[in-house]
């Protein structure tokens, strides 16, 4: 079968390159950790590459027109940028697509609470966690306030070297006797990942005869007036709020021979550079490029910045309207005929649990991008199937430009399964495949990948905008 080389053939400039977008990957990981964050850095990239916002040109009455590059946002979480072909639109578009979601803890809208002098937010998780995962490592608290007046806040706090860390409670293993008896998925329960943030009760108010009263959850109110006088919020400001636990690490260099990269939330915002920096760096071609970053992923691309939502056809039809390439018939078949990398990460083959693989289908860290020809469960269930012809397209383009590859599907059959945004561009008609990097320990508070495959995931995503 494909033998996929990287490390072993890389020349010094190519090994330069490969830690010149390790560096950049893992700024982008430290900017992003969640879906707005993503947004904002990826607007600051997509602006100092010449992109310009739809809305900007459509307020100053401007067309677009071949070479032309714009961006598109919906609700802060999603974006779609667009690098104008000389052909026209309905001729269809070559699209990467990833999402920028990853799994975390999601504060309640009534979290804070105190008990036996501790104080706590409540979480709700969200996506696939393994929750035993997530307690006693440092967490960070990232996300936005939004007060009745229309004013949104900004907060970040676990990042810098000089802010506090918040963190969820294990038992202490001599007591931990009845919890080890219990399975994996109930050691650490849904409302168990409550994640402390104080333990310092307010000073007490002096009552009529001078002696000092402990006032009632005493560290509650103590966090609730930090938050007033840092932040200006209320406690029921934490209804219109949207705050995600994160794991408060930066994104580091991993292993002696620092081959790979450890971080939260590669899964993945991996595919998300990669395909970003791809877009960036190619120059216009004969067809439209297009690169989509989407959110809730992780919870069935649902919502109005999810895959499901009519943002992107929405925002190809306003392009379209802009070039004077807009009707119906026209935006359909630029759909319909576009093909699509839908770029999302692959289970990288563990010996450690080589059980859940099998290995003549498995996706090895470095060993190049990964192509999925199907995701699914239970007889590939819920997944796009691409087409062989399509895939004769793909590896034809890939082996053209020197691209390493491997195919794999998610773990032997039957063992689990998974899915991603695939199935739902296919919608439309077009042509798309699964492709991405190989992860270890996905879905992790750590993941990791191998910098080889980062540096191949860019190099096929150039090569699929060039000439796919
Ligand atoms: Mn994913
Ligand atoms: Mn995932």
């Amino acid at each position: 079968m494909r033998r996929t080389k990287t490390w072993e053939t890389y020349q010094e400039a190519q090994l330069q390159e490969v830690e010149k977008i390790a560096a950049g990957y893992r700024d982008f990981l430290n900017a992003g950790k969640t879906e707005r964050e993503c947004i904002k850095e990826t607007v600051r990239l997509a602006e100092a590459a010449g992109y310009r916002n739809i809305e900007t040109l459509q307020a100053e009455g401007k067309t677009v027109s071949a070479g032309d590059k714009v961006y598109a946002v919906g609700m802060k979480k999603t974006i779609a940028l667009f690098m104008m072909g000389s052909e026209p639109m309905e001729n269809g578009m070559r699209i990467l697509g990833a999402h920028i979601d990853s799994p975390r803890l999601d504060v309640k809208q009534n979290p804070l609470y105190e008990d036996t002098g501790i104080a706590y937010l409540d979480t709700h998780y969200y996506g696939g966690i393994k929750k035993y995962q997530w307690v006693t490592v440092p967490l960070a608290l990232h996300g936005v306030v939004a007060a009745k007046d229309g004013t949104v806040t900004e907060i970040c706090i676990g990042e810098d070297e000089s802010d506090p860390v918040l963190f969820i409670s294990d038992l202490l293993i001599h007591l931990s006797a009845e919890q080890l008896e219990k399975k994996a998925r109930v050691v650490i329960e849904g409302e168990g990942l409550d994640v402390v943030v104080g333990s310092r009760p307010a000073e007490g108010k002096k009552d009529e005869s001078g002696e000092e009263k402990e006032a009632k959850d005493a560290v509650k109110s103590a966090v609730l007036k930090l938050l007033k006088d840092r932040y200006g919020m209320e406690e029921e400001d934490f209804l219109s709020a949207e705050l995600e636990v994160v794991p408060a690490a930066k994104a580091r260099d991993c292993g002696l021979d620092r081959s790979m990269i450890m971080a939260y939330g590669q899964d993945d915002r991996v595919c998300a550079y990669t395909s970003l920096l791809a877009q960036l760096e190619t120059e216009p071609q004969t067809a439209t490029c297009c690169t989509l970053l989407v959110d809730k992923e992780e919870i069935g691309s649902v919502g109005a910045t999810g895959m499901q939502s009519r943002f992107f056809e929405n925002t190809v039809a306003e392009l379209m309207n802009l070039a004077g390439q807009y009707s119906e018939l026209a935006l359909r078949r630029c759909l319909g005929r576009s093909r699509m990398l839908s770029s999302d990460v692959s289970a990288g083959y563990d010996p450690m649990f080589a059980a859940a693989f099998e290995k003549k289908n498995a996706a090895y860290l470095g060993k190049g991008l990964v192509l999925n020809k199907f995701t699914g469960a239970r007889g590939k269930s819920g997944s796009n199937d691409a087409n062989a012809e399509y895939i004769g397209r793909i590896r034809g383009c890939f082996d053209k430009h020197d691209v390493a590859f491997q195919t794999a599907e998610l773990g032997k059959v039957d063992v689990g399964g998974g899915g991603t945004i695939a199935y739902i561009s296919a919608l439309y008609g077009m042509e798309v495949i699964d492709s991405g990097v190989a992860v270890l320990n996905m879905h992790a508070p750590q993941e990791v990948t191998s910098k080889a495959d980062v540096y191949e995931a860019v190099l096929g995503y150039k090569a699929f905008l060039k000439e796919a």
